[in-house]
């Protein structure tokens, strides 16, 4: 089967992949069944997944399986192939990368794309003073690191995260992460030295910003002290949770309090960070200038890389040879991510995410005012969800969120759900996706929710 037609050129280029949803099996069809009967017997039950397919292409707003199905691709991998997946320019980057050298380790022999990935974020993270950056393999690690820097920085032990937060998967950023199922059930005991507080919700606890912001603080400060604290950590606009975006002088509120009182600010900017939200970090909209910026996600447009970035001297904090890894900065996801940021800067994928964004306000917001079970459409720039709920009462209703992504699933869409109450449907496409395909996909979805 041939994949690739060289006569066409998908938005921001990519394989030249037909950019139609075109399903002719059932899925998952027959080769990817074949290939997802060998998943069960060899890989470990814990590792899921909600589309049944084996993946042989993709590219621009498409993902193509084993059997020839063309799926549209709202999802992006969890946010990660931002500029597209098999960007030319990536992939060209990484092949050259490859055949140069795949790996030194850069704490023995150190290499110039690091220090350019290192330059670019401390360039481009929000705040106009001196930073530094340091670079490891995923999210969780970075988090991590985040918080191991701060407590050196700091002399104090105490980290604070938030109802709904998600931080990853390892021991640490298990403890900083709110949900128990999937995530943490059974996995315990969990890292000390963590506090969880309520953050700001609006459709759930109606608090203005600064009401939520105080009633975080005095928390903070009558159950842990503030001599204690050692970093306050959140995502702007918490993903996993529910993408839900606080209200309005919420997080300003809570870096002033962070700075009056010597606490490092860590904004985990994983899953908003490089375009996603319209602006280049979800920092931005918020007017928040983090003492710490954690990114990872749409990075190296799918090659495992991840950055800590903060003030100078908070990242100086850690003694020499206090941070590192086998991997951390790899010289193969490091070209990629030279390349991928280019894209970001040079392609228009601010404007193109603010522009996809539009369109799924639109789309979503008019499906809400004919919809009452769409309780809100929230989200900026191509990160945008809707929150399924009983129109009587408010509850969260996980079940239409899971049929609807189930039906949206089956006819070829690639949709996430997300959220506490799991009664979220996510929006993350690639800004590569053209706006047919996105419109097409909503159609779908539009028509899943009325079955449903
Ligand atoms: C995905 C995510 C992480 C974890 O990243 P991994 O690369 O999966 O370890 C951490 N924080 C946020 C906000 C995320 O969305």
């Amino acid at each position: 089967m041939t994949l690739i037609d060289e006569t066409i050129t998908t938005p921001l280029g990519g394989p030249g992949l037909p950019q139609v949803r075109r399903i002719v099996t059932a899925l998952p069809g027959p080769r990817s069944a074949e290939i997802l009967a060998r998943k069960s017997d060899a890989v470990a039950a814990g590792v899921a997944h909600s589309m049944p397919v084996s993946v042989v292409a993709a590219g621009g707003g498409v993902v193509v399986d084993a059997d020839g199905n063309s799926l549209i691709d709202l999802g992006s991998g969890i946010a990660v192939t931002s500029v597209g997946n098999a960007h030319p320019k990536v992939a060209a980057a990484i092949a050259a990368q490859a055949a140069q050298f795949t790996h030194t380790c850069f704490m023995v022999s150190p290499y110039e794309s690091y220090v350019d990935v290192a330059e670019a974020l401390n360039r481009l993270t929000p705040g106009d003073f001196a930073k530094k950056s340091a670079l490891f393999n995923s999210g969780a690690e970075a988090v991590e690191n985040a918080i191991k820097i701060a407590r050196k920085h700091t002399g104090r032990p105490a980290v604070v995260a938030f109802d709904h937060g998600y931080h990853g998967r390892t021991n640490l950023t298990m403890a900083l992460t709110a949900k128990a199922m999937p995530y943490k059930s059974g996995f315990g005991p969990f890292a000390p030295e963590v506090y969880r507080v309520p953050g700001s919700y609006p459709l759930r606890d109606g608090l203005t910003g600064p009401e939520a912001a105080a009633r975080a603080i005095t928390l903070i400060e009558k159950q842990i002290g503030a001599d204690n604290l050692a970093a306050v950590i959140i995502e702007p606009i918490q993903g996993e949770g529910g993408f839900i975006v606080p209200a309005d002088g919420f997080l300003g509120a809570i870096v002033d309090w962070c700075r009056a009182n010597g606490v490092v600010f860590i904004a985990d900017e994983v899953q908003t960070g490089f375009a996603r939200t319209g602006a280049m970090f979800a920092s931005e909209i918020f007017g928040i200038e983090p003492d710490m910026i954690t990114t990872a996600k749409g990075i190296a447009a799918g090659l495992p890389l991840a950055g800590v970035t903060g003030r100078a001297d908070i990242m100086d904090a850690a003694h020499p040879g206090g941070l590192g890894g086998t991997y951390g900065g790899n010289p193969v996801a490091c070209a990629a991510a030279v390349a991928a940021i280019d894209a970001f800067e040079n392609e228009g994928l601010v404007e193109r995410a603010q522009q996809i964004g539009s369109i799924l306000r639109t789309r979503l917001d008019s499906l809400k005012a004919s919809d009452p079970r769409i309780g809100e459409v929230r989200g900026h720039g191509a990160m945008v969800a809707a929150e399924f709920v009983d129109p009587a009462t408010g509850a969260p209703d996980a079940a239409l969120t899971g049929a609807v992504a189930k039906a949206a699933i089956a006819e070829g869409v690639i949709v996430l759900t997300c959220g506490t109450f799991g009664n979220v449907i996510r929006f993350l496409p690639p800004l590569s996706i053209g706006d047919e395909l996105l419109n097409e996909g909503l159609d779908v979805i539009a028509a899943a929710l009325k079955r449903s």
